[in-house]
């Protein structure tokens, strides 16, 4: 027993391979050691690269962080309007903004784009942000303080405000001569022409000179950062494998905080851990009108049952076979309504299954409609992601940044059921990711150099467009 208890500790001492600092207080959050006691261990590697480009962060947060003697002095720009020389820190701010899932999103890109540019990531809080997530970084906050100048402003900034990068092109307001210390950077789904530059290599040279970019976005942007030229060699290097880019930002970023993380721990040792096999099933409809929906059971039974994922059941009265000895699979159905769940567990119930299988179902929570900005609501959604990435087996749906999050965190290429038109079961109905990354649903068409549209999803092999969303683009 000593010897097992020892092998605990020395797994939990690994800290993913070196992507996680040493350091912390185990007890302000437990899910930072306790997470790798509860996932199978990652196919995939940090590249050294990586982990020391963290250390490094690390280091520049703590340097720069709030309070710091620099965040003062750089604050001062931010008053005067205009940067007084070069500064020594500077900084990306992300806006609280949006669902969850794109919320936890959003920040990854952030982030990835603050080790880019050697700018450090500052946290808006927003109403929830603290309740959920503990504080990545050692020593100092991720937080933007509370008595930030621009915070109030933060709710008013939009594609028109005169600092938006956008705007500011359009209106000639900016001048290489005398650099603004703030822009907006408005990365929102329904962004303008001029905003998208800001994933032109031009643009990202002049940015360079302004400490402070504001950031309000709900896309995971980071496939386009893969196609600006001046950021190729260093994401190359970061992440030689491309499709594990979310999976490391995400496990090195996101830690529920001890709440959430009693709900992920508890429902997980009370229904999935006996289990043989986990299997997530994410069902977010995006369809008005009051569900479940036929259809969209049908097609969540015919991708289980067609790719094996889960097994037939039988006819009343055919012979059933000795369930003695057969595997047990635990199901965990995520849904905002019940009635999903309510008829898959009626099936395995009341049929046996063709293999002998015991197959138990389960949902944690049916909130019904979103919530935003409600606390326990918005725990409970980060608990479900949390669990459905610790399952073997993933079926997600299209679209959803819910189910992103989960496959990315997990490692998982998930079965993604096709979105249905017309209220038809889509055949066929789910198809295997080509990678475990989220989709950018909203990217540029834009080639900078040639000043003209061109397909973003053919330009190299590692960015594609989605498996659920033509337009978008993933790393592959
Ligand atoms: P997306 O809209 O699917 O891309 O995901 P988001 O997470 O950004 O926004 C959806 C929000 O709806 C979530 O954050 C939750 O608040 C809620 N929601 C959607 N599906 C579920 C679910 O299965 N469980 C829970 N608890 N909440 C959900």
């Amino acid at each position: 027993n000593e010897a097992a208890s020892q092998t605990v500790e020395e797994k939990k001492n690994e800290f993913l391979g070196g992507l996680l600092a040493a350091g912390f207080d185990e007890g302000s959050c437990l899910s930072r050691y306790q997470s790798v006691l509860f996932r199978k261990e990652s196919k995939h590697k940090p590249s050294s690269y990586l982990i020391s480009r963290l250390r490094g962060y690390e280091a520049l947060h703590k340097r720069c962080g709030p309070h710091s003697e620099s965040y003062k002095r750089t604050l001062e720009m931010l008053k005067s309007g205009h940067p007084l020389g070069t500064s020594d820190c500077n900084y990306v701010v992300w806006i609280s903004f949006s669902g969850l899932g794109n919320r936890i999103l959003t920040l990854a890109s952030a982030f990835l784009y603050a080790l880019l540019t050697n700018r450090v990531l500052l946290v808006d809080p927003g109403v929830d942000m603290t309740d959920l997530f503990c504080e990545p970084f050692p020593e100092v906050s991720w937080f933007l303080p509370s008595d930030f100048p621009l915070k109030d402003q933060f709710n008013g900034l939009n594609q028109n405000s005169p600092h938006c990068y956008g705007k500011m092109l359009t209106s000639n307001s900016l001048s290489k001569l005398e650099t603004p210390s703030f822009t907006y950077l408005h990365l929102v789904h329904d962004y303008n022409d001029h905003d998208k530059l800001f994933f032109c290599n031009e643009d990202q040279s002049f940015l360079q000179s302004i400490p402070w970019l504001i950031m309000r976005t709900d896309n995971y942007f980071v496939p386009s950062l893969f196609l600006i030229p001046s950021f190729e060699q260093e994401l190359d290097n970061l992440f030689p494998e491309r499709e594990n880019v979310f999976h490391f930002l995400g496990q090195y970023l996101f830690h529920p905080t001890n709440s959430v993380w009693g709900l992920i721990r508890r429902y997980y040792q009370a229904y999935l851990a006996k289990a043989d096999e986990r299997i997530g099933i994410q069902i977010r409809v995006f369809d008005t009108g009051v569900g479940p929906f036929q259809h969209v059971l049908d097609q969540i039974l015919a991708c289980t049952v067609r790719e094996n994922l889960l097994p037939r059941t039988i006819k009343e009265g055919s012979p059933e076979v000795s369930s003695l000895n057969r595997k047990s699979k635990a199901v965990l159905v995520t849904s905002l309504s019940p009635g999903y769940f309510e008829r898959i567990r009626d099936i395995y119930w009341h049929y046996p299954t063709t293999t002998g299988e015991a197959v138990s179902i389960v949902q944690p929570s049916h909130e019904e409609y979103q919530q935003t900005e409600k606390g326990m609501h918005n725990r409970k959604a980060w608990a479900e992601m949390y669990l459905l990435s610790l399952t073997d087996v993933l079926i997600t749906s299209s679209w959803s940044t819910f189910g992103y999050v989960a496959q990315g965190l997990g490692g998982l290429k998930p079965w993604i059921l096709y979105k249905p038109e017309n209220r038809t079961a889509p055949d066929p109905p789910c198809r295997r990711a080509m990678s475990m990354e989220p989709c950018f649903h909203a990217p540029p068409f834009y080639d900078c150099k040639a000043r003209r549209g061109v397909d973003t999803g053919d330009l190299v092999p590692h960015v594609r467009h989605c498996e659920d969303m033509s337009w978008g683009l993933k790393l592959v």
